[in-house]
């Protein structure tokens, strides 16, 4: 049983959004007055970094990259496309992904990393360090490997099947480099499960648990059907979320005497419609929207346990937490009204990640120079390079996205493409201009320098932007009636 709760404004507020030009992160008229300080002064740090300058000198003749780059390649043709296939062909769902874990992990094994299956209370998380590590720069990747939830089963309509495979092929390649080369430096993969679901938030909970702490820099792919980069920034995809699950309880009874019991149902209900009655007073930009998972067994018994799952977004952090007391408030309020008990418990959130454009530019311009298709020239909103914002804000990363398919996200027809040409071809440039970004992340001080003089100045100024924001959400002064 599903109930969606929307405004026709939302959309209007979208379809203006599109026409507006450049992608920005900010999407609303209060967001974009409280930013205008702080977009200033990104502005003038941008430009102090010269991207340009960094993005012509890196991608310059460089013997010494080319040959990493072409291990990695070697390694996705001889071996690791391979490995993405057979993924692909086993699917499993987010948090049951054995199978596909204990092969990158043994691949990992028999190139010299020493792996650990089973990370922060999550049993497909996984941490592979290199057994030659030799101190900083500290080089992370992330892998993910989590199929969708279809109807028809599990499926990799969104290719997690080949960050595995992409992202060791880059890993391995600098490993042995730095071996070689007697360079300082270390190297870990970090499988994080269950992208595709919350909760829990896989990559929240492994940042929480310090998983990442020490890194450098975090790299990771994505399937695409067009190759991109964010501008540099905060933002996020698809607004932020608080994921909440409300669940009632009341007590049985025979339905035709309905009056010895209490109905958890009836407290779902009047939470969705105490939903609807408020929107008014809530910012036309919200999407609230939830669905009743547990509604009872038998239509002649009073249910005494009804549950409803809601994802609560907006576009910024701030004016989200006022939404998500409203619905909170609603479902107190509709259990209050009906004589049964709710439960709240807030079991996920999704945040504003911070993208950077030493990194994305320098990404973006490999990505370009290893034979990415459908490129788009601008950039795109800024966004992090994972899901959560957890880790994106803490730690400077990027993740590559050339295309690897002719289809959208999430389809049928990206599954299938992921085991043809153009996902091959796809996940090959991914794992090249992965593997020469971290390169040079590794040897050039002056580049590792600019990244973290970028990175530290936006995450100061993203706090600076949430503090404005504060300024302008005021709630109102509602008086005690008299
Ligand atoms: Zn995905």
């Amino acid at each position: 049983m599903t109930h969606r709760i929307l405004t026709s404004l939302t959309l209007v507020g979208t379809l203006l959004l599109a026409a507006a030009g450049p992608a920005r992160a900010q999407e609303t008229d209060t967001e974009r007055q409280a930013a205008r300080d702080v977009l200033q002064k990104m502005a003038a740090l941008e430009k102090s970094l010269d991207v340009p300058g960094i993005v012509n000198k890196l991608t310059a003749a460089d013997p010494g990259r080319d040959a990493v780059v072409a291990r990695a390649h070697e390694l996705m043709t001889t071996e690791l496309l391979a490995l993405a296939d057979d993924i692909t062909t086993h699917p499993e769902i987010g948090f049951q992904e054995k199978r596909s874990v204990a092969a990158l992990a043994d691949y990992l094994r028999k190139h010299d990393f020493t792996v650990q299956v089973g990370v922060a209370g999550l049993d497909t998380a996984f941490i592979a360090r290199y057994n030659r590590n030799n101190g900083a720069p500290n080089l992370g990747v992330i892998v993910e490997y989590d199929a969708l939830r279809g109807t028809k089963g599990a499926f990799h309509g969104d290719q997690h099947s080949a960050q595995g495979p992409v992202g060791i092929a880059a890993a391995v390649a600098m490993a042995e480099w730095l071996t070689k080369t007697h360079s300082p430096g270390s190297v870990t993969v970090f499988g994080t499960p269950g992208e595709e679901m919350m909760p829990p938030n896989a990559k929240t909970v492994m940042t929480k648990a310090g998983v990442f702490n020490g890194m450098d820099i975090l790299v990771r792919s994505h399937s695409t059907s067009a190759t991109s980069r964010p501008a540099p920034g905060f933002g996020t995809c698809c607004m932020n979320i608080d994921g909440v699950k409300y669940t009632f309880s009341g007590a049985p009874a025979h339905q035709l005497t309905a009056w010895n019991g209490r109905n958890a149902l009836e407290g779902v209900i009047h939470l969705f419609t105490n939903v609807d009655s408020v929107r008014a007073s809530i910012r036309p930009e919200a999407r609230i929207e939830g669905n009743i998972t547990e509604g009872g067994a038998a239509p002649n018994v009073v249910p005494d346990r009804a549950q409803a799952d809601f994802y609560i977004r907006y576009p910024d952090e701030v004016y989200l937490r006022q939404v998500t007391e409203f619905v909170d408030n609603a479902a107190k309020a509709a259990a209050l009204s009906t004589g049964t008990k709710v439960k709240i418990d807030h079991y996920g959130q999704n945040r504003d990640g911070i993208s950077v454009a030493t990194l994305s530019e320098v990404g973006f311009a490999y990505m370009k120079k290893y034979g990415a298709t459908n490129v788009l020239p601008d950039p795109g909103k800024p966004q992090g390079y994972e899901e959560t914002g957890s880790v994106s804000r803490e730690i400077p990363g990027l993740g590559f996205t050339s295309q690897s398919s002719y289809a959208p996200n999430h389809t049928y027809e990206m599954l299938a493409d992921a085991t043809k040409e153009v996902g091959h071809h796809g996940f090959t440039v991914d794992a090249e201009a992965m593997t020469a970004l971290l390169y040079d992340f590794a040897t050039h001080p002056e580049y590792r320098e600019a990244v973290h003089k970028e990175f530290t100045g936006i995450q100061a100024l993203f706090a600076e932007y949430l503090t404005d924001l504060e300024k302008v959400y005021k709630t109102p002064n509602v008086p005690d009636p008299q």
